[in-house]
């Protein structure tokens, strides 16, 4: 193997897992470096946020993947830089490891839009380790309502407000509504529903804009049906210890309900007429699923990148200029001679993966490289149990239908036949009971709240 290419692959999600095991049994050195241990299904994190399923059931040891391939090594760490012209990456603690080909799928963070210090009251949903504080926000939020004996003051505890309509807000401010009104239910004596708010904040006029809009209403009906407050054409101003403050249309205010509302006609301040409103939410749990940006990783490359911060790849994938990188997944921005761009979900990231491994071979065989095309197999989002919408082509439907559909699909697509083996009997025992089977808080403290204190 002494003269074999050595290919570096950061990144153990969709797209630089794929990679790997495409080229893993060619006459090559892989070097497989990430942050953490793991290799993350994402789709399923909203489940560990909402206590249905366990860390581990959605996450699988990278080495445990490669463990029989004794050309993939695995390393943990943090890549902070590339050195183009070493050819080698540079680690944050370790020796640089010098590669033949790189192929870069850091994938992406969520963006608070230059207003980076709301992350810490609106966490976003990206890692375990974000499922496993907002698992713990919303469990705390139950245990405070429980302990607060003012009606007025348990409100704050018992309104969950979540920032943006994409796949990700719809599925938390679903599966919140539910393990409310069924689980919390019957786990906490005081927690009282009619004092319950699920808020969705959605910036344009529909929730689940990539879809059609006739799925995209339905999931908005689903979701009122479920209690869930939708806000269109809403905008968040601020995000504090305190709550949420959003400008909105008086016309998209679901009703006269809103927590804890405080409103100030804007247009008054500066002698306008206009229907736009700001109302203030008290809350102690804000979710973030509003914006993405590319990992910062990509600018270590020194080359142009596009506003959100992704790499605009060439047609066979490559960094501009630089044949031997290859930046995929999340993190590239690439489109089809017919104007098609590949979206940033896991269906993407795998074909650029399996395109890379092409790339290589043909490279290896001295053919010419293939050129990129993304095909588009559809996209289908869950809304609630037995609830999702799913748009195939020209086929769009929703329902039951849509949903054991969804649930066949995510289930394939983990990885390990454990895992798949224990979401199923999570999601039966899930659908039969309501009861989910994670709802641990290991991390947090009562006491951290002042005004629980001030009771005692
Ligand atoms: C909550 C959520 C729900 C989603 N739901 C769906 C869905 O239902 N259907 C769907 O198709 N898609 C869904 N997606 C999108 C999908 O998960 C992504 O498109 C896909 O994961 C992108 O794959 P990737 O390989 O580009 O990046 P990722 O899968 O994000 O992997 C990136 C990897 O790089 C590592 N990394 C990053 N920077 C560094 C560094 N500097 N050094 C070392 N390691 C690093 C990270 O630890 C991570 O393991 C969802 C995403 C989220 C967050």
């Amino acid at each position: 193997m002494e003269n074999s290419k050595h290919i570096v692959v950061v990144g153990a999600g969709f797209g630089g897992l794929r990679t790997v095991q495409k080229l893993c049994k060619d006459p090559v050195e892989i070097t497989l470096v990430d942050r953490t241990n793991h290799h993350l299904f994402q789709p399923l994190l909203y489940q560990v946020a909402t206590s249905a399923l366990a860390p581990g059931d959605i996450a699988m040891p990278a080495r445990g993947i490669f463990k029989r391939n004794k050309n993939v090594h695995v390393r943990m760490g943090e890549v902070v830089d590339v050195d183009k012209e070493a050819k080698q990456i540079h680690m944050e603690n370790g020796q640089p490891i010098p590669y033949d080909y790189l192929i870069l799928a850091p994938g992406s963070r969520h963006s608070y839009f230059g207003n980076d210090s709301w992350e810490e009251f609106a966490p976003g949903l990206k890692t375990l380790s974000d499922a496993l504080e907002i698992r713990e926000r919303i469990l705390m939020s139950f245990e405070k309502a429980e302990r607060e004996p003012d009606p007025e003051k348990r409100k704050r505890h018992e309104t969950f407000v979540v920032v943006g309509g994409g796949p990700t807000g719809v599925e938390l401010a679903g599966t919140i509504a539910e393990i409310s009104t069924k689980t919390m239910r019957e786990d906490y004596e005081h927690v009282d529903l009619d004092l319950l708010e699920i808020i969705l904040v959605e910036g344009q006029s529909r929730i689940l804009n990539t879809y059609d809009k006739t799925l995209s209403e339905k999931a908005a009906r689903d979701l009122e049906k479920m209690g869930v407050k939708v806000m269109r054409n809403s905008m968040v101003t601020d995000v504090n210890e305190r709550g949420v403050r959003i400008k909105v249309r008086e016309s998209d205010i679901p009703d006269d309900t809103i927590a804890g509302q405080e409103f100030r006609v804007d247009a008054a301040a500066n002698g306008q007429s206009s229907d736009t409103k700001e109302v203030f939410i008290e809350t102690g749990t804000v979710i973030w699923g509003a914006g993405n940006a590319a990992s910062p990783l990509l600018r270590t490359l020194d080359v142009p990148l596009e506003k959100d911060g992704r790499l605009r790849v060439d047609a066979d994938l490559s960094v501009p200029g630089h044949p031997e990188i290859f930046v995929i997944g999340d993190a590239a921005r690439q489109m089809n001679p017919d104007g098609i761009e590949t979206p940033a979900i896991a269906p993407g990231a795998i074909q650029h993966g399996d395109h890379v491994a092409r790339v290589i071979r043909a490279d290896m065989a001295g053919k010419q490289r293939p050129e990129f095309a993304y095909f588009d197999k559809g996209s289908m989002a869950t809304i609630g149990r037995a609830r999702a919408i799913a748009q195939i082509r020209d086929w769009k439907f929703s329902g039951f239908f849509a949903w054991i559909l969804w649930s066949v699909v995510h289930v394939f697509f983990l990885i390990g036949f454990r895992n798949r083996f224990r979401v199923m009997a999570e999601w039966f025992w899930f659908y039969l009971t309501f009861r989910g089977g994670s709802r641990l808080i290991t991390r947090k403290r009562m006491d951290y709240e002042p005004a629980l204190q001030d009771q005692e």
